[in-house]
This record gives structure tokens, C-alpha cells and sequence, in this order.
């Protein structure tokens, strides 16, 4: 269980003293567990702080909702997951695992062994990762940290299980709340007055409320195409508004008699009708919103060094640290549109080696400037704000970049090829790409890969 690392083994180590921190990590999602194992290894001292009373964070499915159907109520009472029932996975298990504890399928009984396996198989590899490193020892569950600020130099961590709260003072704090929770919802002309009912994804579990409806779906990324589908079955008719839409792609969609592509939504009015920009207009029952989620950080007081701004964590240095802050503090898992657990897992080992003193960062003010180049080039290409964390293009690139620094070797290339696999396959055949591929000889590479963590 989870070795003291050999040093010896690090290129990027340094001669400077190893410092052991008491470190909190807000989060017993698949980045705070793997945050939780990395500053272990690094001899960190480490306190996990998890609201809900298991692991797993997004892949704990939940049946119920959120009072607030579209999640603007900041009274309401949340739930951290948006999984919906028939949710498979839209990566592969190959691609998706942590690096050195690969997501292999087993053959135990209940079980699925897939390539691109329902939700439950997520959470029980997740469990199964967290016993085999004793972390869930690490955990305090049931205890929802509720305000974090710096005191002295150090932060205290004010956290809450039932009626007692607790104040503490931790070395550093790595953030590891996730952010598939926090609803954003598009603007609608007219919304005000307009009768049907409104959701958002986060609040979407099973297609059966919408039987026999007219639904409005907004958005066109992995869960608006699967919950699409998932509705067509039961509803009169699906119509979906989507930013990314081409003349070509307006229309009916092929497979199906009751579902249909629009341009974006113009207005809507009182009398329940729905314009689309394309000229269209639908009489519809339900506008639902799958227009995904906000970084949300409602513990962080750090007296206005971080903000979120138009949905970008800044200033943060590779997405991780603030500079004026740094290392004392930290977020795992910001970037989107990648493969989060082994990005979690490059990220937490740099921050664990940055705290420990054997990974030197640059100066506070090196760091800024090198923030202030990133904001300048997303400015000068028009890219807005909201995209500062959308790694897309680079994900590869940062991940290498992050395992230089930690003396890990760079991202295999059968991952970074069945990345691109799939999301080819998605696109050609977004009904049954998890059941069809042509990656096949990808996935031996993987195995082969895959040999030296499962001796
Ligand atoms: P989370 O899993 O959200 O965990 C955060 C944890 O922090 C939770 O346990 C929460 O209870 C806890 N927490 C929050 N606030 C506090 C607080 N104040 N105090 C104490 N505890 C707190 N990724 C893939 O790799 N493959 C997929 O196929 C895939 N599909 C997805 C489908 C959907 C619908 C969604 C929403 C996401 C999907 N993802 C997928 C991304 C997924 O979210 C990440 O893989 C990963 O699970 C994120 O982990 P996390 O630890 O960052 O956040």
C-alpha cells in the first residue's frame, strides 16, 4: 500500500530538504483521492474532508433531485451528482483509468466488464482504487468544509459534520470539490412569462417524466446527446437547440420520427411557443437545459486573489496554483475536455512534490507573468474566458509538461490515439460508438501497457 516514492527515481529532484505539510483536500472525488494518494506518498500528512458520507463524488449516482429543477436556488439543498441512470461512460476504460492503477474489467460477478461501462462500474473501480491505496482512511465523511482562509500564513479550514463545527489549521489546502454541480442556464428572451416547466441535466434521471411531452433540449455536448435519446423514446417530440448546427443539419434527425435539429432559441412566449433562429416555432411542455455547469468555490475566502470570472478560476498558474498563493494553495481537475482521472493524477503528483520541496516552481512574479501571457493569448485569438480551462487543443501538451516537471514520463500514445478514436467514432456513430470500434489494435497496445501494473 501506497510506498514511500523512492526519490532516487526523480530526475526533477532537487537538494533542497524535503518538507512534510499537513495538507487538506477539500473532496473525495476521483482528483481528491487521487490527491489524497499522491501527497501520502510524498510523506504529506493528509485530511480528507467529504461532505457526503462515501466516495466517488460524481459517480455516486442519486436518484433523487434538487428542489430547484434548474439549480439557481442558492437555499436549495444540493446534490453533488448529475449522473442519469442509463449514463455510460464516453470515454473508454482504458483511456479514462489513472496511470498506474489501470481501469481493467473483472470478471467478478456483477461486474461490467465493457469498454465503455455504466456508471456503476466508474464508482466501483473508484472504490476499489481507494482500497487498494487505504485511503478511505484519510477521509472524514459527512464533514462539508465551509470556509477556508488564510490566518497567520496558514489556512484555516472550517468544516461542519451534523451540529459541530470544527476549526483547524492546515499547512496547505488543495481544492477538489469538482464542478459538474453548479447549473448554468441559457438566457431566453421571454422566459419570464413563459408557462412549461424547466430543468437542467444536473437534475435528469430517467426519461419517464417527459412521456408522451413536447421537450425543448438545448446544448450538443456528450450528455445532450445522450439524454436526448434517452427521452426520444417516451416524449411526442424532441427538439434540440444547438449552438453548433449547420443549415445542412437543421431538420429531422435520421433514425428518428420525433426528433428534431434547430439553430439556438430566439425567444419564447407566454402562450408556450418556442422561435427558433432557423424560422422555426414548436408548442412545447419542457425547456430542458443541458448547458453545463459553473466553477463554484463557495468555501474560498482568499480575500479576492482567486475569482471565477465568466467561468475562468483566475489567476492560476498551469490551472493549479495561484501565484500569490502558491504552493499553500492548489485545485486538481479545473481542465475540461480531457481525460480527467489520469490528468487528476499528473496534477496532484506535481502539487505533492511542489509542496514537498522537491519540484522548485518559478517566483511568485514569474508564475503572473506566464498567467498574464496565457489570458493574452486567449485575448488576442478571441477566445473568451469561459474557455480559459477548455484543454481541447493542448491537453497533451500540459499533461507532458506537467510529467517533465514531475520526472514521469510523458502520456502513452495509444491513449492519446484512442482519445482521438473515440471522439471520431462519437461523432460518426453517436448511437453505438460504445459498442463499435475500430481501435481494436489500440486497445492490445493498452493491454500490453498495462502488463507492469498488474503483476
Ligand atoms: P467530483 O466527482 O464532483 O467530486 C467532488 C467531491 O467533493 C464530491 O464527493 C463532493 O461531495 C465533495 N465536496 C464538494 N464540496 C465539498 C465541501 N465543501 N466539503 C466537503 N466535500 C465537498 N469523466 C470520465 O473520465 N469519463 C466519463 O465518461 C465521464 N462522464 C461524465 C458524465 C457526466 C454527466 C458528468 C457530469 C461528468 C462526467 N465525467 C466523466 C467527468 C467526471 O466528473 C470526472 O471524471 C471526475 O469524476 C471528477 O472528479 P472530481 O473529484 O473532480 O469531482
Amino acid at each position: 500500500i501506497s510506498p514511500s516514492p523512492n526519490l532516487e527515481f526523480h530526475p526533477m529532484m532537487t537538494m533542497r530538504p524535503i518538507t512534510l505539510q499537513n495538507v487538506a483536500v477539500i473532496g473525495a472525488g476521483a482528483a481528491g483521492l487521487v490527491a489524497a494518494r499522491e501527497l501520502r506518498r510524498e510523506g504529506h500528512k493528509v485530511v480528507v474532508f467529504e461532505r457526503e458520507d462515501r466516495i466517488g463524488g460524481t459517480w455516486v449516482y442519486n436518484s433523487t433531485t434538487e428542489s430547484d429543477p434548474i439549480g439557481i436556488d442558492p437555499f436549495r439543498t444540493v446534490i453533488q451528482s448529475s449522473l442519469y441512470a442509463s449514463l455510460r461512460t464516453n470515454l473508454s476504460r482504458e483511456c479514462m483509468g489513472f496511470r498506474d492503477y489501470p481501469f481493467l474489467a473483472s470478471k467478478e460477478a456483477n461486474r461490467d466488464p465493457r469498454r465503455f461501462p455504466g456508471h456503476r462500474e466508474v464508482l466501483e473501480y473508484l472504490n476499489d482504487f481507494a482500497s487498494e491505496f487505504g485511503l478511505s482512511e484519510l477521509v472524514r465523511f459527512g464533514t462539508e468544509v465551509r470556509n477556508v482562509c488564510l490566518e497567520g500564513g496558514k489556512w484555516k479550514v472550517r468544516s461542519r459534520k451534523g451540529g459541530d463545527q470544527l476549526d483547524e489549521i492546515y499547512d496547505a489546502v488543495v481544492v477538489c470539490n469538482g464542478h459538474f454541480t453548479e447549473p448554468r442556464i441559457a438566457e431566453i428572451p421571454g422566459i419570464e412569462t413563459w408557462p412549461g416547466r424547466q430543468i437542467h441535466s444536473h437534475n435528469y434521471r430517467v426519461p419517464e417524466p417527459f412521456q408522451g411531452q413536447v421537450v425543448i433540449l438545448i446544448g450538443s455536448a456528450a450528455s445532450a446527446v445522450d439524454i436526448s435519446r434517452d427521452i426520444a423514446g417516451v416524449a411526442k417530440q424532441v427538439h434540440i437547440a444547438s449552438r453548433s448546427v449547420t443549415d445542412g443539419t437543421i431538420g429531422k434527425l435520421p433514425g428518428y420520427d420525433n426528433m428534431w435539429l434547430h439553430s439556438t432559441i430566439e425567444s419564447v412566449d407566454g402562450n408556450g411557443t418556442v422561435v427558433f433562429q432557423d424560422g422555426s416555432a414548436v408548442r412545447a411542455d419542457v425547456i430542458l437545459h443541458c448547458t453545463g455547469y459553473k466553477y463554484h468555490f463557495p468555501f474560498l475566502d482568499t480575500n479576492g486573489i482567486v475569482t471565477v470570472d465568466d467561468n475562468s478560476v483566475r489567476p492560476l498558474y498551469k490551472h493549479i496554483f495561484p501565484p500569490p498563493l502558491a504552493p499553500q494553495l492548489s485545485f486538481v481537475g479545473l481542465p475540461w475536455k480531457v481525460i480527467p482521472f489520469p490528468l487528476c493524477e499528473i496534477q496532484s503528483k506535481w502539487i505533492a512534490g511542489v509542496l514537498s520541496g522537491r519540484i522548485a516552481l518559478p517566483s511568485s512574479d514569474e508564475m503572473m507573468a506566464d498567467v498574464e501571457a496565457f489570458y493574452r493569448t486567449l485575448d488576442v485569438s478571441g477566445i473568451p474566458k469561459r474557455y480559459t480551462h477548455n484543454l481541447a487543443a493542448s491537453q497533451f501538451e500540459y499533461y507532458d509538461w506537467l510529467a517533465a516537471e514531475c520526472g514521469y514520463p510523458a502520456a502513452e500514445k495509444w491513449r492519446n490515439q484512442m482519445y482521438s478514436a473515440a471522439a471520431k467514432n462519437r461523432m460518426a456513430r453517436p448511437e453505438t460508438y460504445r459498442d463499435e470500434w475500430d481501435d481494436q489494435h489500440l486497445v492490445s497496445q493498452a493491454d500490453e501497457d498495462f502488463i507492469k501494473y498488474s503483476s
